[in-house]
């Protein structure tokens, strides 16, 4: 049992959403920006540029099924890859292949002290039948967080991207973020997930957004 003060969130970053950000317009001619200021907008651009590759609701994509993974291939490697800068880039701790429109079982996700794993075709083998109720966010949903319902232990079982097998005991955020991203590849969202209070919230913040391609 580990105990996580703030709220815990998958896909997302840990410090977004409540304002807080580095707004700062400059004033008329003073446009000059801090090394620390450059470094923060950089890594803002960064996140934006990785954010527009994501899918985002309502794309049709987010609700299929994924393939399982056959082929262990470069292809798959250059997939893997890409998916991990993309994490990284948008500063989330996971990311499923149906999130960048991929419709193949693999994710990647952070895992503490081991670093970014990718894992495919994974399976959720004797989840704890304890349970914990959290808040999460994902990198397809912009800025809605709603508490769901997840199992606090498990062992993830499945492929890394050569092809052989991998085992992980999770607990804690680890648990909560393979969840979060295998029922990514069965086309399922956190908002289905939450309960009906919040999900008819979480749609009211989702539906006015205007799509910006
Ligand atoms: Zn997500």
């Amino acid at each position: 049992m580990t105990e996580h003060e703030h709220a815990l969130q998958t896909d997302v970053p840990q410090e977004s959403g409540h304002g807080g950000h580095e707004h700062e317009e400059p004033e008329n001619g003073d446009e000059t920006l801090s090394a620390d200021e450059l470094r923060a907008a950089e890594i803002e651009a960064r996140r934006r540029r990785a954010q527009a590759q994501i899918r985002q609701y309502p794309d049709v994509a987010l609700r299929l099924r994924a393939h399982e993974i056959v082929d262990f291939d470069d292809e798959l490697l250059q997939l893997v890859e890409r998916m991990q800068l993309l994490m990284r880039d948008a500063q989330g701790v996971g990311l499923a292949a149906t999130q960048v429109g991929v419709l193949r079982r693999l994710f990647v996700f952070e895992l503490d002290e081991e670093g970014t794993q990718a894992v495919a075709n994974p399976r959720i083998v004797d989840p704890s039948s304890e349970t914990v109720i959290d808040e999460e966010g994902c990198l397809s949903l912009g800025g809605v967080r709603v508490p769901v319902e997840r199992s606090t232990s498990l062992t993830l079982e499945g492929q890394d991207p050569t092809g052989a097998g991998v085992r992980h005991e999770l607990a804690g955020m680890a648990a909560r973020i393979v969840q979060h991203e295998l029922d990514h590849l069965d086309g399922l969202l956190i908002i289905d997930r939450t309960d009906a209070e919040h999900r008819k919230e979480a749609l009211g913040i989702l539906r006015p957004r205007p799509i910006l391609r």
